[in-house]
């Protein structure tokens, strides 16, 4: 195999030298070829473990964050393989199947109240841009054209066009500023939240807002920034006064990542449109569902052909997601998960004390299952150098973590034991900067 250069030393490869051929054609996700060297490869998955070329990982970062109940968790992969024996992909305009319609019942029984229609698609960034389509379709339908969108600051909500411009811009999109949309930008609520919710409120008080779109207690990409509960309570209410449709992005937060089976279910509040994706299928096989009120369903509900909800994807409802994500949902109805989920977070919160002693350490901070703790270094935000350090840090120790910048965050799967995480916080601490 041939090794590319390492260009540690020298972060801006040289333009006049063609990059080194390698034996990989891939072109990795957020990954600078210059600089990183060939990843290692994964032979099989169990639980929270990763067997690879190079030895055993703890996946520490559940996957980028997909894996919930922990790598091929049998009764998931049983339902793939058993509707495998009978299905493959299905058009899902004018025909339907058991696991889609199975699937959609479910996910109206355990989402928050009022959340009565599900719309299949295939990743976090299609769902929420079914959820924006939405939102701007209940306004044209009903004659009351409302078009602006609130976001809030450092939220992250997919790649896409459409969820970059809903997010937060800098290094990693600013290329592709001039193709986004202009959108109204609160800040990260801070404390009680005071100030964010009185700046909304002012925007939703002119008639002109369609939407605000968040990510309900934890910003993930953004920094895994938290905020309480009360903040998207307020949300809520100033949504109601208004009458602006709020959306949750719980692409992330969702299938109890906060300690809660939904992130939305610690303000007690039911948005008008849901997200979900990553956990949807216990993390094995892409699925998304953006879940809408009876209300936002029935401004497309028409004899006029022209007020259709014009969206669809190729895999749209795919058979074998769709019964991945109905085996998840059984385990979640089944009511087991909430003890387990408790046991994780105050398995976190112990470790996550003990670092927080560590001079070297600073804003330690936990919700559920998450938690995270900031490295201080001369270098902060995004590029921080310190990131990519601790990374192979802690792959050298059999852990696989993914700083955000200097943000160090352990999100493991839910069958990660106290031993697993002792491995995985101490190749944390062990890192001298
Ligand atoms: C990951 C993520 C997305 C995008 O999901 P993809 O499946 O990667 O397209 C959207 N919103 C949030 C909050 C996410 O964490």
């Amino acid at each position: 195999m041939t090794v590319p250069a390492r260009h540690a030393d020298r972060p801006h490869a040289d333009r006049n030298h063609a990059p080194r051929r390698t034996d990989s054609a891939v072109w990795r996700p957020f990954t600078q070829h210059a600089t990183e060297p060939p990843p290692p490869v994964v032979t099989h998955a169990a639980g929270v473990h990763l067997t690879t070329d190079r030895g055993v990982l703890i996946d520490a970062v559940s996957s980028w964050w997909v894996i919930t109940h922990g790598h091929r968790h049998p009764p998931i992969m049983d339902a793939i393989r058993d509707t495998a024996e009978h299905l493959d992909q299905v058009i899902f305009a004018g025909l339907t199947h058991a696991p889609a319609e199975d699937l959609a019942n479910a996910l109206v029984g355990l989402a928050p109240p009022g959340l009565t229609r599900v719309f299949y698609s295939d990743s976090g960034s299609t769902s929420v841009e079914v959820a924006l389509k939405m939102a701007l379709g209940f306004w044209r339908n009903t004659d009351r054209p409302r078009h602006r969108i609130a976001v809030i600051e450092h939220g992250y909500h997919g790649d896409t066009i459409g969820t970059m411009s809903v997010g937060e811009r800098g290094v990693f999109n600013a290329s592709y500023e001039p193709l986004m949309f202009s959108v109204d930008r609160l800040p990260f609520p801070r404390g009680d939240g005071a100030g964010t919710l009185a700046i909304f409120e002012t925007l939703a008080a002119t008639g002109e807002m369609a939407a605000v779109i968040a990510e309900p207690l934890v910003l993930g990409a953004g920094g895994m920034l938290m905020y309480p509960p009360e903040v998207l309570a307020g949300l809520r209410a100033i949504c109601d006064r208004h009458g602006v449709l709020m959306i949750a992005d719980e692409v992330m937060t969702g299938w109890g990542r906060t300690g809660r089976l939904w992130a939305c279910d610690h303000a007690g509040v039911a948005p008008d449109i849901l997200c979900t994706s990553k956990g949807l299928t216990g993390g094995a096989i892409p699925l998304a569902a953006t879940l809408a009120t009876e209300a936002v369903f029935h401004a497309h509900w028409s004899e006029d052909r022209a007020k259709t909800f014009f969206h669809s994807s190729s895999y749209t409802a795919n058979p074998l997601a769709c019964a991945a994500g109905l085996a998840n949902a059984r385990i979640w109805a089944e009511g087991g998960m909430q003890a387990r989920l408790d046991a994780v977070g105050a398995m976190q919160g112990d470790r996550l004390d003990e670092l927080a002693r560590d001079p070297r350490f600073a804003n330690p901070r936990r919700t559920g299952t998450i938690a995270a703790i900031d490295l201080r270094s001369d270098s902060e935000g995004y590029m921080a150098a310190v990131g990519p350090r601790l990374r192979a840090h802690a792959l050298d120790r059999g852990v696989l973590l993914r700083p955000l910048g200097n943000t160090v965050y352990v999100l493991p799967p839910y069958c990660v034991t106290a031993a697993d995480l002792d491995a995985v916080w101490g190749a944390v601490a062990s890192f001298a900067d």
